[in-house]
């Protein structure tokens, strides 16, 4: 079963990507909806996602 869930900023609150997998794999970037990442910079590993607002 997949689950899908927004990539919200703590910090502001701004929806930045969406993304689907799996239910309980580890969150990586592949699972960010294509159509959902158009200005969004996708981290290297061990780097956290930033926020397209507030950076
Ligand atoms: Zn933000």
């Amino acid at each position: 079963m997949n689950i899908r869930a927004d990539v919200t900023c703590f910090h502001c609150g701004h929806v930045s990507a969406e993304l689907v997998g799996p239910k309980g794999a580890p969150v990586h970037p592949g699972m960010l909806r294509p159509d959902t990442i158009a200005n969004l910079v996708l981290p290297r590993a061990g780097q956290p996602f930033r926020c397209l607002r507030c950076g």
